[in-house]
């Protein structure tokens, strides 16, 4: 069932209408304290797709995650210009919520005001966020855990919220960098079934950036980044076969 309507996903014709993200010829420079200017990347053009796992791979330093806060209209690129549903950036993108290596979550919060915290920005009313919450954290296996502090949950159990609180909005992409960089390897197997659970469960599209080519088998496209550079942007033909049912082991 889920790799027939991957498949169909993956043949489906590429148009204007369902690109979320365009960067055309984007270019990021830094200027040092003593003047030297570093080049991150000078003209990176890539499109992202509705519906599609997108892994971005590279070693540490090749800058995959300022080309992803440039999508993410967190910094403003020196050159070129990236769109979101075909309007040029201004600011933050409205589209995207982040998942963080280091996860990113208040401390002095709960595991629920922690996953409501992107609808109380948003004017969820009370009620409404409690139950997106509520099921949000069943749906990551926490339940039970709702007026726990993150002091009290492993690493995989923290990301995990960060990984709810990103979904709990219905963003139309999530950006994760590095996600399970902070995770041992049979945590980052259940975090990434849970990331690819959930995309698949709610039509999400997803960009990845991480240095671990492990992250290939979650991805439906993988783009390779060397120097600042895209080498290679191709099809996975080996993708994991995960249902929509977030896996937790
Ligand atoms: P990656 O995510 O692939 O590890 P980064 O995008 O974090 O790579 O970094 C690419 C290069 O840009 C590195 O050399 C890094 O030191 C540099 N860099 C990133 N952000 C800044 C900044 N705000 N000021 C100066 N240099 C930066």
């Amino acid at each position: 069932m889920t790799v027939a309507l991957e498949t169909i996903r993956s043949l489906r014709a590429v148009t204007p209408q369902n690109t979320i993200i365009e960067a055309q010829h984007v270019g990021q420079r830094f200027t040092a304290d003593n003047g030297t200017e570093l080049t991150v990347f000078d003209n990176i053009s890539f499109n992202l797709y509705e519906g599609e796992i997108v892994a971005i791979l590279g070693r540490s330093g090749a800058g995959k995650s300022t080309f992803l806060r440039a999508l993410a209209g967190l910094v403003k690129p020196t050159s070129g210009t990236v769109k979101y549903r075909g309007k040029a950036l201004t600011g933050p993108n409205p589209g995207i919520a982040l998942v963080f290596q280091t996860f990113a979550l208040m401390p002095w919060l709960t595991v629920q005001d922690n996953v409501e915290l992107g609808l109380k920005a948003r004017g969820v009313p009370r009620a409404e966020r409690t139950k997106l919450a509520l099921d949000a954290i069943d749906m990551i296996g926490l339940d039970g855990f709702e007026s726990a502090y993150p002091k009290e949950l492993s690493g995989g159990m923290r990301q995990r919220v960060g990984i709810a609180r990103a979904f709990v909005t219905r963003p139309e992409v999530v950006f994760a960098d590095e996600p399970t960089g902070n995770l041992d390897s049979k945590t980052t197997k259940e975090v990434m079934h849970m990331i690819r659970g959930f995309a698949k469960r709610f039509h999400q599209t997803i960009v990845l950036v991480s240095h671990d080519p492990e992250m290939t088998e979650y991805a439906d496209r993988i783009v390779t980044l060397i120097d600042g550079r895209i080498v290679s942007n191709v099809e996975n033909q080996v993708k994991a076969e995960i249902d929509a049912a977030p896996y937790i082991e």
